[in-house]
């Protein structure tokens, strides 16, 4: 099959690795004596006659009390690892006096995933076993009996957060008996979300202990690197990983694509590639020529229509009946019966979003094309594996975007292949997400001085603040009271990143299309912005701030929109600093001011520029964490950088190193920003930071700190491996530059990494563990914002929706995330996750190269006081 794509279609210089993935045979191991004949009978009658090894281990150790993570591949019964030890003692349970002598709570992300877990559940459960899900949905009237009488309860963070805990003593009897904490799909609690997850997680400790119990955490992970590591910071108990995979897996090729560079030229002449869904369609097209059931996977749901309609276009009657586009957006009933098609193999080919990715029916296919990248390994595998049949070779076929991080995985295979290098990042200490968890758990029961460990080492600085502020009280016993008439717990949104959001108004009808962010409302909806929403085209017509809402009407550019901004930052503290021979590696506190000044229009596919308008809007401040590095000027001599040259290394490598994080932590390149400058105040030396773009941080530049020498080593190769002579976006241009991509400069990049990594410490030290937020300056001014509560009803409906998910589940509710086309094409400013770029056309060369993050400045943050 590969062979026909690449060598006889011409296109062997495509095709930059080939890896064969050889079949695994099962390993089976006995059931572990503790669990109970009952639930061995359930899974006999499920067809499983003997767990997996890895199942069985974790078995023991559940049925041990330790708290585990199963971080093993898709497909591999991480449900039944869990649910078998759960299910046993729940049974025991059903034996005691009041039957329900111990409990248990699952938590997913999502309803829908909830929902899916009882129907899974209730295969293996025993009849005396009462499940019952508790979310949003659940009637007032069945509330009560869950309460009450049920033993498996099912629900999500933001129900646990809203409404089980501050109601704790109602389900007093239930948290008495707590056995287990089932935390499903544990990698999706990451950055700010992971953060309030991890302290959701630490109130409902509280709270158990408050009644006597001590629950053991299992948690479900997708494979990523340090799962113990990620466990512990989100559950704050110690939990043993369990890896080793022992399910079967049929072979598999899984060969590596970068698409051809086209005629176009983008911004600053650089050479562009096809864009990754163009080449799907291509290779989609022959797939399907050649009678192979074949699924692409695309980030967006108008890439998914694309791909479908070019490959229907090329290959004609009758075939083009035969491909099919699916994505969120369609009725349920068209979406089974694409299924069910599917599966029977009347389609032979299907473009498609990640919403297929939770599809229950499609497997077993020929061969997986993946446009772009997903954005982390978990995805990487989950859409792969729906390629393959027992015992029958599949393909996969990874096609680069023309962006540093697909183009490096690419040329770097290992990366991909070999252990994974991401992990699940969060940072529970962040005081902006702490400070309410204290506010709720307060209310829920008084903080004492024993609780201070509990919540981490911010805790006891934090306290004063709020007190300070009014929402909590010491009194003469030294607790501390939450005093207000409000719930303490409203004043949270699990999923929200702080600030009312801007909402997305048709002008004409009056309808509400969805909302932005406010952090990201500057770049994304000002006045002029081109919007895209579920495929279709609008313009701003006007950015209300002190409303709120951004007025849009339909229209047809021939351009898009990217907004130019200004950045400065500063160091409010750092924690940690490391000597790299000369140069200087920090991690710390930063306050960031950005500043939307105007906008660009570039012509669509080109991406010409063909104007400039200028914008009045605020600067936005936002503190939060970074890492940065310093260099010295006797090391710019050396390594050939004279001073006319260091603002375009700076800012080139700046942008790669943006590009590439994502590598080793759960983010995206939208979830940070960076600044470059060629002097800096604070350092004194020439400077690149790279932060959180979020309030208080997010984990991800720890991360980077961390995993330094490995993410500069990547960062540099990913530069000096590129093809393009001077730059282009496969290397060093970054799609929300503030500065128009201007200036870079490749070449002088590479020799800046080079000298700043000659100083650096071989090899890498260990996996970090949680750190102490040792030193930082969390006094007054540091303190969480007072605005943060976001109104929300205690249903969630999760919009963690970024790059690509386009979850049915998740969609719909916010505008922005619904077409987040990121593939391929230079102009991608429409798109209203992402931040715009900046920085005004004639930039001086000194000036500071700035990449906003999405989440960036924050007003209702304490940095504008
Ligand atoms: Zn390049
Ligand atoms: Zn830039």
């Amino acid at each position: 099959m590969l062979e026909t794509l690449s060598t006889e279609r011409g296109r062997s210089d495509r095709l930059t690795h080939t890896e064969h993935l050889p079949a695994r045979e099962a390993r089976y191991a006995p059931w572990p004596t503790a669990i109970r004949t009952e639930i061995v009978a359930a899974a006999a009658g499920l067809g499983v006659g003997l767990p997996w090894a890895h199942q069985a281990e974790a078995m023991d150790l559940a049925k041990n009390g330790q708290s585990v993570v199963i971080a093993t591949g898709t497909a591999s019964g991480k449900s039944l690892g869990y649910l078998a030890p759960v299910l046993s003692d729940l049974l025991d349970g059903t034996e005691a006096p009041n039957g329900r002598g111990a409990t248990a709570l699952y938590l997913a992300p999502t309803k829908a995933l909830a929902a899916d877990q009882r129907r899974r559940a209730a295969e293996l459960v025993p009849p005396r076993v009462r499940v019952a899900l508790y979310d949003g949905d659940t009637p007032p009237e069945e509330r009560e009996w869950v309460r009450q009488y049920a033993s498996y309860v099912l629900t999500n963070p933001d129900m646990l957060h809203r409404g089980i805990l501050p109601a704790h003593p109602r389900w007093s009897t239930f948290l008495k008996a707590l056995k287990y904490v089932v935390v499903d799909e544990c990698h999706s609690y990451r950055g700010v979300f992971g953060s309030h997850v991890a302290q959701v997680l630490r109130r409902l400790r509280r709270l158990a202990a408050r009644y006597g119990a001590s629950p053991t955490f299992l948690l479900a992970s997708a494979t990523t690197a340090e799962p113990a590591v990620t466990a512990r910071r989100l559950t704050g108990v110690p939990a043993t990983a369990v890896t080793d995979d022992a399910s079967p897996r049929g072979p598999m090729v899984f060969a590596l694509w970068e698409p051809p560079l086209t005629e176009n030229v983008g911004e600053h002449g650089a050479p562009v590639r096809r864009t990754a869904t163009a080449e799907a369609g291509y290779l989609l097209t022959d797939l399907v020529g050649a009678g192979t059931r074949t699924v692409v996977f695309v980030r967006s749901r108008r890439a998914a229509e694309l791909v479908a309609l070019q490959a229907q276009d090329q290959l004609g009657s009758p075939l083009a009946a035969r491909v099919a586009a699916y994505r969120g957006g369609y009725l349920a009933e068209e979406r089974r019966a694409l299924e069910r098609e599917l599966h029977s193999g009347r389609l032979l080919g299907l473009a498609s979003t990640s919403a297929l990715e939770l599809g229950v029916d499609v497997s077993g296919l020929d061969a997986v094309l993946l446009a772009g990248y997903p954005g982390t390994r978990a995805s990487l595998w989950q859409q792969a594996g729906r390629a393959g049949r027992e015992a029958q070779g599949a393909l996969a076929v990874l096609i680069a975007r023309d962006d540093p991080l697909d183009t490096y995985l690419v040329h770097h295979p290992e990366a991909l292949f070999a252990n994974p290098v991401e992990a699940t990042v969060l940072d529970p200490d962040n005081p902006h997400v702490l400070a309410p968890h204290l506010c709720a758990a307060a209310a829920e029961l008084p903080l004492t001085d024993s609780d201070l460990e509990l919540f981490g080492p911010s805790t006891a600085q934090l306290l004063p603040v709020l007190e300070r502020r009014g929402l909590l009280r010491r009194r003469p016993d030294g607790s501390w009271y939450w005093t207000r008439r409000e719930r303490a717990a409203d004043r949270v949104d699990l999923r929200g990143s702080g600030g009312s959001p801007v909402q997305i108004v048709e002008a004409d009808t009056g309808r509400l299309l969805g909302t932005v962010d406010a952090a990201a409302s500057h770049t994304t909806v000002h006045t002029g912005a081109v919007h895209l929403h579920q495929g279709r085209t609008y313009l701003v017509r006007d950015l209300d701030l002190d409303a709120s809402v951004a007025l849009v009407a339909l229209a047809d550019p021939p351009y898009t929109t990217s907004a130019r901004d200004i950045t400065s930052i500063s160091v409010l503290s750092t924690d940690t600093t490391e000597e790299w021979g000369e140069a200087t590696l920090s991690f710390g506190s930063v306050e960031v001011v950005n500043q939307v000044v105007g906008y660009l229009r570039k012509r669509i596919a080109t991406g010409e520029i063909l104007g400039e308008s200028k914008l009045d809007l605020p600067p936005r401040t936002l503190r939060t964490r970074a890492v940065w590095w310093s260099v010295t000027e006797d090391q710019l001599l050396d390594a050939d950088i004279p001073l006319d040259l260091l603002p375009g290394a700076a800012h080139a490598a700046e942008h790669a190193l943006i590009g590439l994080l994502p590598l080793f932590a759960t983010c995206d390149r939208w979830d940070i920003g960076g600044v470059s400058v060629p002097l800096h105040p604070d350092t004194g030396l020439p400077t690149v930071f790279v932060y959180d773009g979020h309030s208080g941080g997010a984990g991800f530049a720890e991360r980077g700190f961390r995993r330094a020498v490995e993410w500069l080593t990547a960062t540099r190769d990913a530069i000096s491996a590129c093809e393009c002579e001077r730059g282009c976006p496969s290397c060093v241009q970054s799609p929300k530059c503030g500065n128009g991509n201007d200036p870079l400069d490749k070449a002088a990049a590479v020799r800046l990494l080079d000298i700043l990594l000659a100083g650096a410490p071989r090899p890498q030290g260990p996996p970090s563990g949680a750190k102490a937020r040792n030193g930082q300056d969390t006094g007054a001014n540091d303190a969480p914002d007072e605005d943060h509560a976001r109104d929300a009803g205690d249903a969630p409906d999760p919009s963690d929706a970024r790059g690509g998910s386009d979850d049915p589940d998740r969609s719909g509710t916010r505008g922005g995330s619904d077409d987040p086309d990121r593939s391929g094409a230079p102009d991608r400013s429409g798109d209203a996750v992402g931040t715009g770029e900046s920085g005004g056309a004639g930039a001086a060369p000194a000036a500071p190269g700035t990449d906003a993050g999405p989440a960036a400045p924050d007003p209702a943050g304490p940095g504008t006081g």
